[in-house]
């Protein structure tokens, strides 16, 4: 088997938030966003975040870009500290990690036009105004849109074509690292495949890493080689794609598969898992298991002990007593 590079590395990742708690009590309360994650991914793959709201993975994804100062632990980027790192170590990081969110609009300044949204982040890095023109046309074909379109503004162009917009501008200064918040959620069925098939293909050609976060398991079945699964600020199950969605073992991933509509003819008919009630709650984290006041398979001992990580393969790990 190919062994690659660890391109980021986590270790122990804390990241709290204090918030007012105005009308139970006066003080602070801190909010747990992510407890306590290590994970590495590897250069070259695509790895799926995904979990319900309030599972951490957006939090998750603004510490790996540095928007967000990390409450503990630490993470490296091609063995650089961000934490530690020298100003023109952070400059270096920017070039590195690109990112492209949900919404492809928010994205772009509706005041720009294509060729200048694109031609930004080049010139910020400084490069010179021709070399940056002569770049943005290079990209803008790179996602299979030619040149009549570098002059439009973001209004007269399609979903689809925004979000192949926002994909150039990321890849503009041909970053390592790309990651992926929702990256078809505002598009019409009919464009997804089209822009998950471009993202793959591109990430081909120039061996990008991709961290992909989505609450769609179709689009990470599609695109992921690898699947991280989240609930409430920690991991509860990593492990390839295929496993994850075909034989999942954590009772939370189980109920997140059954509750996701199946594209996939072969995967439908699957034993169905039901999950009560609405993820817990950040501030007050159940003690034992987070999982155990919604869990259909909780024992005495998961409301008591948080369960450790066992390893049921190489590449499949999982946080649950019944997988001791
Ligand atoms: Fe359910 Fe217990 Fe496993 Fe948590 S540890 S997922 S409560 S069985």
């Amino acid at each position: 088997m190919e062994q690659r590079n660890t391109v980021i590395h986590l270790e122990h990742v804390r990241k709290e938030f204090s918030v007012d708690n105005r009308f139970f009590s006066k003080g602070k309360r801190t909010v747990k966003a992510v407890n306590d994650l290590t994970l590495d991914i590897k250069k070259g793959e695509i790895l799926g975040l995904v979990g319900e709201s309030g599972s951490g993975k957006t939090t998750l994804a603004r510490v790996i870009l540095s928007l967000t100062k990390i409450t503990g632990g630490s993470v490296l980027v091609d063995g650089v500290d961000i934490g530690k790192a020298s100003k023109e170590e952070k400059k270096e990081f920017r070039r590195k990690v690109a990112v492209m969110f949900q919404d492809p609009a928010s994205n772009l300044n509706p005041r720009e036009t294509v060729e200048s949204s694109i031609m930004r982040p080049l010139v910020l890095h400084g490069m010179p105004k021709k070399e940056a023109r002569k770049k943005a046309l290079e990209t803008l074909r790179s996602v299979k849109m030619d040149e009549r379109y570098l002059y439009s503004y973001p209004h007269q162009l399609s979903g689809g074509q925004l979000q192949r917009i926002a994909i150039a501008r990321a890849l503009a200064i041909d970053p390592q690292i790309m990651i992926l918040d929702e990256p078809t959620s505002a598009l019409d069925v009919s464009v997804q495949a089209q822009i998950l098939n471009l993202l793959l293909d591109l990430q081909e050609q120039r061996n990008l890493t991709y961290l992909v976060i989505t609450h769609d398991l179709n689009v990470i079945r599609y695109i992921s080689d690898r699947v991280v699964v989240m609930y409430l600020g920690k991991m509860v199950e990593v492990g390839p794609t295929d496993v994850i969605c075909t034989n999942p073992s954590h009772p939370y991933t189980k109920a997140l598969m059954a509750a996701s509509p199946i594209l996939d003819p072969t995967l439908r008919g699957r034993e169905k898992s039901i999950m009560k009630g609405d993820p817990g709650s950040l501030i007050h984290l159940p003690e034992g298991c987070h999982f155990h006041p919604r869990c259909p398979c909780a024992m005495a001992l998961c409301a008591k002990e948080e369960p450790g990580c066992t390893a049921l393969a190489e590449d499949h790990q999982v946080w649950c007593h019944l997988c001791k």
